[in-house]
């Protein structure tokens, strides 16, 4: 919410308009689900992981969270299913599926 008051009718204008293309309010892409268009998923089997951190290093989406434990968890509210985790994955821990298999 911007606080603004709506205006309607010929109380609104072209200025009102929000600028397209904009981050009209910086820093809110924590907020944004942004991993709903992905087509393909990543599975990490902690039986495999060592625990090195390579791919919360190289996920571009930073959707990758080290846990208390050690381990990292993915999470795929923000994940693109881009794949880069377990291309750097040294212990092939990750696994990559098309999204709609279980
Ligand atoms: S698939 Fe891509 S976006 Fe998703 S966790 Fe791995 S590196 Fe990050
Ligand atoms: S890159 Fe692979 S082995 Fe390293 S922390 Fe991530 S899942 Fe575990």
């Amino acid at each position: 919410m911007t606080g603004k008051r709506l205006k309607t009718g010929s109380d609104f204008t072209w200025k009102d308009i929000e600028v397209g293309n904009a981050v009209s309010e910086a820093g809110n892409a924590a907020l944004r689900r942004t991993g709903d268009w992905r087509s393909q998923r990543p599975i990490l089997d902690k039986g495999k992981c060592n625990k090195c951190g390579l791919c919360w290093l190289h996920c571009p989406d930073a959707a990758i969270k080290p846990l208390e434990d050690g381990f990292y968890e993915i999470d795929l509210f923000y994940c693109k299913g881009c794949g880069i985790c377990a291309n750097v994955c040294p212990k092939e821990a990750i696994t990559i599926i098309e999204e709609e298999e279980k």
